[in-house]
């Protein structure tokens, strides 16, 4: 079963959760509209499942994808914060698709600046959550806070893997509109879950995506070399950015297969710049940016990339998935 870790779901009206005007208008935002022909559409959450749910559905070779939710900026006292938040995806709401829908698996979020968080993360394990999901520079969380400690142990102790961007963050906006928060996508900061026993799948493989971003994707691999239980994650490797191809062509070889999971980071865009690439390698990604399903896509040009198939078993082993029935005795 191959499955796709990292698929981002976005309540646009109050129905799942919330966007704020600026990431709306972002042309971020805007582009991912294009790229999904939604460009001159309605666009509420309905539009956004039926486009997510269709792609899934349709996909071929992708067996599973986990839709993420997005849990808000909390302040100081713990208390959720609308005006700092960009981008909010309800735990209840993606709990809820992956009832609805057997493709469709549970990716949580929980802010651990909520007062409630102990509490909250118990629940969406409860509710089967796979995996949960933090963007550290959008939801203003400080990997490195130790105030987080006994968060960690309980992720460490129920078996859930946190899923952190780090490195360059170019579509969700920071919290409370705060040019500092981009520093909490910093890998460093990863070693104190990584200490608490955490698995911990470190999002794009660290890698910057244009020329001007900051690159800390030497220091990360040498933080994967020395955490046993630091994993990363393939999304967002087919952006159309000749800087990240060129990057990814260097790299590819780099990273320990054996620690690479599966991802898309649909539903921004799978049209990869063939700059760098040569001879039949070059002809084959080629052919792979023809596949019409983008998650199929995505699938088929890191596979023409050179990344591993390994990285499908370590999805599998990575998640907290439901136990498999034991089979019936003959
Ligand atoms: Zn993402």
């Amino acid at each position: 079963m191959i499955i796709d870790c990292h698929v981002h779901f976005a309540g646009i009206d109050g129905v799942g959760g919330y966007i704020s005007r600026k990431f709306k208008w972002s042309p971020s935002f805007l582009m991912m509209r294009h790229f999904t022909g939604h460009l001159f559409k309605k666009i509420d959450t309905q539009a956004v499942l039926n486009h997510l749910l269709e792609t899934l559905n349709r996909a071929e070779k992708v067996d599973r994808a986990v839709f993420l939710a997005l849990d808000e900026v909390y302040d100081a006292e713990g208390n959720p914060s609308a005006q700092g938040t960009h981008l909010h995806a309800a735990n209840d709401f993606v709990a809820g698709l992956a009832r609805d829908h057997e493709k469709v698996l549970f990716g949580a979020s929980v802010n651990p600046n909520r007062k409630d968080a102990l509490d909250e993360l118990d629940r969406v394990a409860e509710m089967g959550a796979v995996l949960v999901k933090w963007l550290p520079s959008a939801q203003g969380i400080d990997c490195a806070d130790t105030r987080f400690v006994p968060f960690y142990r309980k992720l460490a102790d129920l078996g859930l893997p946190l899923l952190p961007h780090v490195g360059a963050e170019h579509t969700i906006p920071v919290a409370w509109g705060r040019r500092d928060m981009k520093d909490l996508n910093h890998p460093a900061r990863l070693e104190l879950p990584l200490d608490q026993g955490v698995k911990v799948v470190a999002a794009h493989c660290c890698l910057p995506v244009f020329w001007w971003d900051p690159n800390h994707s030497a220091e990360f691999l040498s933080l994967m070399l020395s955490y046993r239980n630091l994993y990363a994650d393939v999304s967002a490797m087919t952006l159309p950015s000749g800087f990240r191809a060129r990057t990814i062509k260097r790299m590819v070889g780099e990273f320990p297969p054996d620690r690479l999971l599966f991802g898309s980071d649909y539903p921004i865009p799978v049209n990869p710049s063939l700059r760098g690439w040569k001879g039949e390698q070059r002809e084959r990604i080629k052919r792979a940016k023809a596949v019409a399903n983008p998650m199929d896509r995505n699938l088929e040009l890191l596979l023409a990339m050179g990344f591993s198939e390994q990285m499908f078993a370590t999805t599998r082993q990575v998640l907290r998935l439901p136990a498999e029935p034991a089979p019936a005795e003959a």
